[in-house]
């Protein structure tokens, strides 16, 4: 019995004695299917040639990805706090590097994750760390392999104790979730979005979408859903999906101005 861990998304599945018949979230608009069909691997083939990668981005908060980068290829995040660590959106390779390097961080109290695309294997991570993993209820029928660590939250906010906040902003999918730490960023507050707002190369900006791999829009009332939904927290900088995407400076104008262009962009045309 293997868990297979799909190639394209990196979600891995629950045990079975072949490879699954297909993977639900490529087969959905907002994923692919490669062009040489439906690809399959095992975290052990994964850990062959892929391992971790963790390093600081400021004070409190550190990255966590794979080299060399595999399937969508996001970095998580661990947030440091008093009370325990939260990890923020997940990768798929977990091996004893990371295992190590973040029990000398604190290890990690709860994992949170913004949006089906970076399930990935979090349901390994949260073995790892006996650490329970929070997921926005309205995206539960994308959960590939279901476990008793997994906590749905419903609502808007999910407060997860010393500063941190969950944010339910919708958009790129139903239960697409932001974090926000008021801490971060010298005290001025961080949010972690993934690409529920993403960060584009022009860091003075983010966006948003329906689909990235097939960009696909969203409608103007799903972009100002996300946009109001951070309006009531105080952050000044934005960590991205990858590594390098972070709006430094100013990010709560970033947003504003960036969901103001894209409405004008999808409503009269592009931008003057
Ligand atoms: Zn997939
Ligand atoms: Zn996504």
């Amino acid at each position: 019995m293997t868990h297979y861990v799909c190639a394209t998304c990196g979600t891995q599945f629950p045990d079975s004695d072949a490879p699954p018949p297909d993977c639900p979230i490529c087969q959905d608009q907002r994923q692919y299917v490669g062009a040489n069909g439906q690809q399959w691997t095992t975290l052990d083939a994964l850990k062959a040639k892929h391992h971790t990668h963790i390093a600081p981005e400021e004070p409190g908060l550190y990255g966590v990805g794979m080299e060399p980068g595999f399937a969508i290829n996001q970095r998580a995040l661990l947030v440091q706090r008093p009370d325990g660590n939260i990890l923020w959106d997940c990768i798929t390779v977990l091996d004893d590097m990371a295992v190590t390097t973040i029990n000398a961080l604190g290890g990690i109290k709860a994992i949170a994750i913004s949006h089906p695309h970076y399930y990935s294997s979090m349901v390994e991570w949260s073995h790892a760390f006996d650490a329970p993993v929070y997921l926005h209820a309205a995206d539960q029928q994308w959960v590939m392999r279901p476990d008793a660590s997994i906590r749905y939250w419903d609502g808007e906010t999910c407060p997860l104790g010393d500063g941190i906040t969950l944010v339910r902003c919708g958009g790129h999918f139903a239960g697409g979730t932001v974090l926000h730490w008021d801490a971060g960023a010298e005290g001025r507050g961080v949010l972690l979005t993934g690409d529920i707002i993403n960060v584009v190369p022009d860091r003075r900006y983010v966006s948003f979408m329906y689909s990235f791999p097939n960009l696909i829009p969203l409608n103007a009332r799903a972009v100002r859903q996300v946009a109001d939904a951070v309006e009531p927290f105080e952050y000044s900088r934005i960590y991205g999906a990858w590594w390098g995407r972070v709006v430094p400076d100013d990010a709560k104008a970033a947003v504003r101005r960036s969901a103001d262009r894209y409405i004008r962009a999808i409503e009269d045309g592009l931008p003057a």
